[in-house]
């Protein structure tokens, strides 16, 4: 089963809103599993402290190589891969959550303060990941998203997987614009070729409304679609 495993020193924030719909309902159905461990049980002194000032002087608080690697170690590893959030850290794509979605699950490490002495990375052959260029106070909320975005992409989780194929980024364009029932609201209609029954029509303006709201807001991802093509993956196709 996919597991993950979240060491922070807030454990009670979790499993939070990944216990609601149909996340919840896969982890109450065995399809994905979470535990914490609290880092602070590591700690070496009576104030259960995990951090000391910075090395070199400057504000804050870096939290301890020595304390974060025993955290570490006390989790049984099962071929994971150990995941740092952190701004500095490469940016989380669909595409990886895809490739962790489909491994045994992961460990995520959040960070709190100033986030980690740079020692912790390499010694326990940490990653570091972020979920976007801003700073949260936390990484808890971060690795809610990270573990979030996997989840859903394990078979049966959100039952149908077909949802899944047209998603923005699945292969490498955001979606076309979505509409349902009133046919008119505030004087605004449903677009005609929607309401035409014509598929291989529905199909091609959905496919032109992809181009164009990725070209006009995302000319990063476009640049990207026009060198490399659609990206396919075996996921598109249904689960056996
Ligand atoms: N001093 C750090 C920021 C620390 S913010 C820096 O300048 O890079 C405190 C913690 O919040 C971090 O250790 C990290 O775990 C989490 N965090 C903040 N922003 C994040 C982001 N964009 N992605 C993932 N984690 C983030």
């Amino acid at each position: 089963m996919w597991h993950a495993t979240v060491l922070t020193l807030y454990p009670d924030l979790f499993p939070g809103p990944l216990d609601a719909s149909v996340l919840g309902r896969g982890r109450a159905d065995g399809l994905w599993s979470l535990d914490t461990v609290n880092i602070r049980d590591f700690s070496d002194n009576k104030y259960g402290s995990v951090d000391d000032t910075p090395a070199g002087g400057g504000a804050g608080l870096v939290m301890r190589a020595d304390i974060l690697s025993q955290a570490i170690d006390s989790v049984p590893r099962n071929d994971r891969p150990i995941l740092c959030l952190s701004p500095r850290g490469a940016p989380l794509t669909q595409a990886r959550a895809q490739a962790l979605s489909e491994g045994p699950g992961l460990i995520a490490l959040c960070g709190r303060f100033e986030g980690f002495d740079e020692r912790i990375f390499e010694a326990r052959q940490v990653e570091e990941v972020s979920i976007g260029d801003f700073v949260l106070a936390g990484g808890e909320i971060a690795a809610m998203a990270m573990i979030e975005a996997c989840v859903r992409l394990i078979p049966k989780v959100l039952g149908s997987a077909s949802s899944l194929g047209e998603e923005s980024f699945e292969d490498g364009l955001l979606e076309y614009p979505q509409y349902t029932r009133p046919r008119e609201f505030e004087g605004r209609a449903i677009p005609d070729v929607l309401l035409s029954g014509d598929h291989q029509k529905i199909a091609d303006w959905r496919r032109e409304q992809r181009q164009e709201i990725t070209r006009t807001r995302r000319p990063d991802l476009y640049e990207r679609f026009q060198i490399n093509g659609p990206i396919r993956r075996d996921k598109n196709k249904e689960p056996k």
